[in-house]
């Protein structure tokens, strides 16, 4: 509970995605995704109230919190002293975080502001060196294609490029009726741990220049869509480009960056 029940509460802003999660069990339940293991910080996104937050400072580690909100920011100050002076007042997507945790690692988790969650996942494969772990609540449509396979539907862009760093595992579905106000959709929990001692055996930027262009047209052939890299006709007869983008695992997006780095 708040210290002050005569605080002011925060009045939801629509353009920051504030929808306050107002069910305690579903904010220890989120507080609980992470393990606590391999790293000394937390970094909680968009604390808004404090409802996660309260639950982090409660495990013997230490939380911080980056909230864009300054009525937010201010309702914190006033609720959670302990806290003030790990409250930064900042726009996640543009404050340099090294700042704050140096070269040190730490894990990420939140109720996210579901306009920018694209862009949050973006800077955390960015800054995957830093970042052991990460959990916390998206859209249930975005957390489903963070963690689905090849071969499911909703299996695009975010799943691969998340999953060749991270495994990735979808917890459990939350209703619209415990948040202030209600969003128009479900959400969905996820945990991302990342993969020890992985390395990207190819290419970064191209990994990441084939995984977008081959799913920009998801409907086609590799071969189709990756047109414009000017492959060599050899290449392009390598039945890995009669695929969909959809049929390809991680792995084998991998393996594909790997042959095209190659081709002369
Ligand atoms: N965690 C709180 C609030 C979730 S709403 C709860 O569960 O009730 C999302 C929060 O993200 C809001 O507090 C909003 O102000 C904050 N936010 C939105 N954009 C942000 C950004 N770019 N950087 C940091 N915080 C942001």
């Amino acid at each position: 509970m708040a210290n002050n029940p005569n605080q002011h509460q925060v009045k939801a802003k629509k353009h920051l995605g504030q929808h306050f999660l107002n069910d305690e069990s579903v904010a220890q339940q989120i507080a609980d995704t992470l393990t606590l293991k391999n790293y000394k910080n937390i970094l909680e996104i968009g604390p808004g109230m404090g409802v996660l937050t309260k639950y982090l400072l409660k495990k013997d580690i230490t939380t911080y919190v980056i909230e864009i909100d300054t009525e937010s920011v201010e309702y914190l100050q006033a609720n959670y002293l302990n806290l003030a002076p790990r409250i930064i007042e900042k726009d996640f997507l543009k404050f340099d975080l090294n700042e704050v945790f140096k070269q040190e690692p730490f894990a990420i988790i939140g109720n996210f502001p579901y306009n920018i969650s694209t862009q949050i996942v973006f800077k955390t494969l960015e800054m995957r060196d830093q970042i052991p772990e990460f959990s916390g609540m998206f859209q249930k449509e975005v957390a489903q294609r963070i963690c689905s396979k090849e071969g499911s539907k909703v299996y695009g862009i975010l799943s691969v490029l998340v999953q060749a760093f991270y495994d990735a595992e979808y917890l459990f579905t939350v209703p619209p009726n415990v948040f202030n106000p209600p969003p128009k959709v479900e959400s969905g929990v996820l945990r991302l741990t990342r993969k020890e001692g992985f390395t990207l055996p190819c290419d970064e930027k191209l990994f990441f220049k084939v995984v977008k262009t081959a799913f920009q047209q998801r409907r086609k052939t590799i071969r189709n869509s990756l047109k414009t890299l000017n492959l060599s006709d050899s290449l392009r007869e390598d039945s890995i480009f009669g695929k969909r983008p959809e049929q390809l695992s991680v792995q084998q997006f991998i393996e594909l960056t790997t042959l095209i780095e190659n081709d002369a």
